[in-house]
């Protein structure tokens, strides 16, 4: 396994094995690697000859009040935890690799980053389509792994796909979760022991929001409201946003006839969680 930390690197391991005919699978993470990143480089495994990964934490999508700093990261940990996979190049630039003095240029995706994360968190969208384009750019896979515990940052990066015409397949990887639902991400090490406890309920009232649908509810105000109260009556939660829209546009909607998303974004202190999961009308 490779660790290359420089643009010109990877352009010349990309061109390699390009040159022999290979597949090139690519994964891009800000490391602190878990079950559920594993599980898009195993995918990428599975079906592409080669697989490159990222790390990088990338400054850009991360507002100013956010938790750029301490974002956690052992590049240790995550390069053996790489080589169980195992993949075959991990891509670790350092910020000024990838933002030189001057750096001027971004990528907006308008309308769907409008609402959810995208009204949360002002700039965290631009901050992504530039550095997935950019990763793209230098890595050119003829595919790329994403999961769906970021279900808008999907659909968003397949509008840019589409919209700038990359030549490349994006595939989107179910999300992981611990045992007890708690969906996986490298944010759940910030949560004191109480918080841990209380986190599975949003991923149950996700569930239970489901089973209404499943037996007959529709209406989009009473199933987000369902949602608001199981996760409102958990010691220390704090809803950030809780909604259901249309896919894939994720239009406001007030019946659930299609297939729909319902997000949430949780705040347990200090700690802020997403997660969400597809009704289907
Ligand atoms: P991150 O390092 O948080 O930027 O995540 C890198 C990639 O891993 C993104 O495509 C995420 O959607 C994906 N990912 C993060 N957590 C999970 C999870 N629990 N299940 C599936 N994919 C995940």
């Amino acid at each position: 396994m490779q660790l290359l930390t420089e643009i010109a690197r990877v352009r010349q391991f990309v061109g390699e094995n390009r040159r022999q005919g290979k597949s090139i699978g690519f994964v891009p993470t800000m490391g602190y690697l878990h079950e559920g990143h594993l599980e898009l480089m195993r995918q990428a495994r599975r079906q592409c000859d080669v697989v490159i990964i990222s790390i990088f934490v990338n400054p850009l999508q991360f507002g100013p009040s956010e938790d750029f700093n301490r974002y956690p990261r052992d590049l240790e940990r995550d390069l053996k935890l790489a080589a169980t996979v195992p993949v075959d190049a991990v891509f670790y630039p350092e910020a000024a690799e990838m933002y030189p003095p001057g750096y001027s240029t971004h990528v907006d995706v308008t309308g769907l980053t409008d609402c959810l994360c995208g009204r949360s968190r002002p700039g965290h969208f631009r901050g992504v389509a530039t550095v997935v384009t950019k990763l793209f750019n230098i890595v050119q896979p003829d595919r790329a792994y994403f999961g769906q515990k970021d279900a808008q940052q999907v659909l968003v990066i397949r509008r840019l796909v589409e919209d700038l015409n990359l030549p490349l397949e994006i595939v989107t990887v179910p999300t992981v979760r611990e045992a007890d639902g708690l969906a996986m991400s490298s944010r759940n090490v910030y949560l004191s022991p109480p918080e841990r406890a209380a986190a599975p309920v949003i991923y149950q009232s996700l569930l239970n929001a489901r089973d209404a649908v499943r037996q007959g509810e529709k209406n989009v105000t009473r199933l987000e409201e369902l949602v608001q109260r199981q996760i409102s009556s958990a010691p220390g939660a704090q809803i950030d946003y809780c909604e259901i829209r249309a896919l894939p546009n994720l239009e406001r909607i007030q019946q659930i006839s299609g297939p729909a998303l319902l997000a949430v974004a949780v705040r347990f202190g200090q700690t802020r969680l997403i997660d969400n999961i597809v009704l289907e009308g």
